[in-house]
């Protein structure tokens, strides 16, 4: 009897041998195995294969044939994602694949299958309701099985009658029609013609689509879809975040009408992503448009991927497999052939050090699409100097009022969310920390300024009612301090009494749907003031909204990270680019108490060149990425000296190679999470095979050599330092 090479997802995931009855062809395709008490699913990764153990101990296992087998080159990108990133490949798989893909039960082929109404316009008795709306839908356009699910639970049953009867046949895949379209910009029209000769030649080619905020990068990705779509291929479009993918989605339906374009993200229920994931494998999906875990869908015909705002750190996963989604769909491309178009206003360095070398292709859109529309004129205002109400200036003030009587809407911008950060006694000096992590309690208020709510742990979760008096010394004035956005909407409200303001950030959109309802009010012009955090800075396109201010982000001045000063720029540069986008003048004001940073002018002048080469330049002086590889080892222990410890062993065990620079262990930031300590190790390289060759014997010690009780991960090229 023939044996296979399984992948499963378990804790010490790898690779488990059984023995089938038929082993031919079975690469690719989900198996059932025991393992332990329990069935599992999981992948045949290799089939007819020579056991290393004694046969007599291998364990039966059943071959499921209800999907189309996974390609070896999906497998491919798998087994190298798991190589890259340290992970066991058993896990990797289990991060790439839906939950109903993983589960013992059969899979219906209907589900994915894309039907077509062949014969003519039926007519239905009266109480054939659902026949009659089924039918109606498929001769709108094809349809999935899955999508019919939704008007029926028999629909299936009904697709297979009319499939015997004539009536309904499976569409064709790749049906293509474009909708009218506007003319394109110069700009665009470049980009475009650009990326459509790669398409053209069939060959792997990366563009940073440097286009300044409301330059048209839609468009652009639209068009070159379009060519992709017409020859038969399958396209990736992946964003940042889950609420940009409504209105993108959007744009390709109504220009790809005839197309099945499906979503890939995690909001979606299980029996929804898995439907959409299949679609997306057998093909029977056109567009997949999904956050960073659609750069896993399996995707055989596909011909182009395009990563909208490629610089954001929402591309990185942050736990299991941490991988960089945007990386990976560079390497996807390139070992498809096929080009990808990472789009962006403030490229990552990494990315704008490849367009520098020449290994990427750059396309530049310095203007903003619309005729009349112009990039909005930036201030700065000091903060040292000019006196604040509620945090807010004079000149923000007035821009306000200026852009109330216009009639426009107006944002400001808060990065951080709850009523105020910290409560805290000025008797005693009690301040609200959370018993379980190295943090603040952070003051949520339920409604306006009005006393109670609720302290909340932004970091375990934790949370409690607020206290009526000080629980050390029994003070009854007890105060938050500093300002979240909850605190900062009141406040807005107060000052300007007739407008209507509307906060949008996580705690405001928490309920399913809820952020796309909010979005739609300030698109409808139902808001004048708008308060939000970065939530509100990605990506949208308010047509009537003219002013920004951002009132208070010099924190990020200060970080110990390297990389805080390329987030702020691009965080300014892209919640300024809210502004003025549909040809009225825009305005934005940035509040500092560091008026003279480099970076603010650099915000001011939309002069991202020569701060990203400025940067760059430290970057390489300091030996930081790009210029260098990095991998940070953390430790988990109840005790901070445990992991500190593993931490010491650990540097001490690599410390004989001396193309990598191991540094010191210290403690996390966020020391303390959920009553568990946390320190971390960085090992740092100037060559990338270097640094992964060490990383493979260095996580076969760590895996010999962790005492129990100490949790480790090691995550290559972090994004958090
Ligand atoms: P970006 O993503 O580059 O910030 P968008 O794709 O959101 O910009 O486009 C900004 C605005 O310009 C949108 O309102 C869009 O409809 C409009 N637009 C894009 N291309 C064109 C064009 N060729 N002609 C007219 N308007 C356009
Ligand atoms: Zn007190
Ligand atoms: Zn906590």
């Amino acid at each position: 009897m023939p044996f296979v090479r399984v992948a499963i997802e378990v804790p010490v995931g790898g690779l488990f041998d059984y023995r089938v009855d038929a082993a031919a062809d079975s690469v690719g395709l989900r198996v059932a195995v025991p393992f332990g008490p329990r069935t599992m699913v999981g992948v045949v990764v290799e089939a007819d294969v020579t056991p290393e153990i004694d046969v007599a101990r291998i364990k039966p296992a059943r071959i499921l044939r209800d999907m189309p087998p996974l390609s070896a080159k999906w497998l491919e990108l798998l087994r190298f994602c798991a190589a890259y990133y340290h992970h066991p490949l058993g896990n990797a798989l289990g991060a790439a694949l839906p939950a109903l893909i993983k589960a013992d039960r059969p899979l219906a082929a209907a589900l994915w299958t894309r039907y077509r109404w062949l014969a003519a316009a039926p007519e239905f008795p009266k109480r054939e309701r659902t026949r009659a709306a089924l039918a109606a839908r498929l001769m709108e356009a094809p349809r999935h099985g899955y999508e019919l699910t939704s008007i029926s639970p028999k629909a299936l049953a009904h697709l297979q009658d009319w499939m015997a009867g004539g009536e309904v046949g499976m569409a064709e895949p790749a049906s293509f029609v474009e909708a009218a379209a506007p003319d394109l910009t110069p700009e665009q029209a470049a980009a475009v013609a650009a990326v459509t000769r790669d398409l053209a030649a069939g060959r792997f080619a990366a563009s940073l689509l440097h286009g300044v905020t409301g330059s048209g990068k839609t468009e652009v990705y639209l068009r070159v879809a379009a060519h992709a779509l017409a020859t038969g291929g399958q396209v990736l479009v992946m964003v940042p975040e889950i609420n940009l993918t409504p209105r993108l989605l959007e744009h390709f339906r109504q220009r790809f009408p005839a197309s099945s374009i499906v979503a890939l993200h995690s909001a979606l229920s299980e029996s929804e992503r898995s439907h959409h994931w299949l679609m997306a494998h057998a093909g029977t999906a056109d567009i997949v448009l999904g956050t960073r875990l659609a750069v896993l869908a399996s995707m055989p015909r596909m011909k182009l991927i395009v990563v909208d705002e490629e610089h954001d750190p929402s591309f990185k996963q942050q736990e299991g497999m941490r991988y960089s989604a945007r990386d990976l769909a560079v390497y996807r491309a390139k070992s498809e052939s096929i080009p990808i178009v990472l789009g962006s206003a403030t490229p990552s360095l990494e990315t704008f050090a490849h367009a520098q070398s020449g290994r990427y292709a750059r396309l530049s859109m310095r203007e903003r699409a619309v005729a009349a529309a112009e990039l909005p004129a930036v201030r700065i205002v000091d903060l040292n100097t000019t006196r604040a109400e509620h945090g807010l200036t004079g000149p923000v003030l007035e821009a306000i009022r200026a852009c109330r009587a216009r009639g426009e809407q107006s944002l400001v911008f808060l990065n951080r969310r709850g009523f105020a950060p910290v409560l805290s006694c000025n008797a005693c000096g009690w301040v609200s920390a959370c018993s379980r992590c190295t943090a603040y309690l952070v003051l949520h208020r339920r409604r306006g300024l009005q006393a109670g709510g609720t302290l909340m742990c932004h970091h375990c979760g934790y949370a409690e009612p607020v206290p009526q008096a000080c629980p050390t010394c029994g003070n009854v004035d007890i105060r938050g301090y500093g300002q979240g956005t909850q605190r900062l909407e009141a406040q807005v409200a107060e000052l300007f009494p007739d407008a209507r303001v509307l906060r949008i950030d996580r705690d405001s959109t928490s309920r399913k749907g809820s952020a796309e309802e909010l979005f739609d009010q300030v698109h409808a012009g139902e808001a004048d003031i708008l308060v939000g955090t970065q939530m509100l800075a990605k990506g949208h396109d308010f047509k009537n909204l003219t002013l920004v201010a951002a009132i208070n982000v010099d924190a990020a001045l200060f970080s110990a990270d390297f990389r805080a000063s390329e987030r702020l720029f691009a965080q300014l540069t892209q919640v300024a680019g809210r502004a003025g986008r549909a040809g009225k003048p825009g305005e934005v004001i940035i509040q500092t108490r560091k008026p003279d940073h480099p970076l603010f002018r650099a915000v001011a002048n939309g002069d991202y060149e020569g701060f990203a080469a400025g940067l760059l330049a430290e970057r390489e002086a300091a030996g930081l990425p790009p210029a260098s590889f990095q991998a940070m080892l953390r430790a988990e222990a109840k005790k901070l000296e445990v992991a500190l410890d593993f931490l010491k062993a650990a540097a001490a065990s690599g410390v004989e190679n001396a193309s990598i620079e191991i540094y010191d262990p210290v403690p996390m930031n966020l020391t303390r999470l959920m009553n568990v300590e946390r320190a971390q190790l960085l090992v740092e390289s100037r060559s990338r095979p270097a640094l992964q060759s060490f990383l493979t014997d260095w996580v076969e010690w760590l895996g010999a050599h962790a005492p129990s009780g100490v949790h480790w991960h090691v995550e290559v090229d972090p994004l958090e330092i």
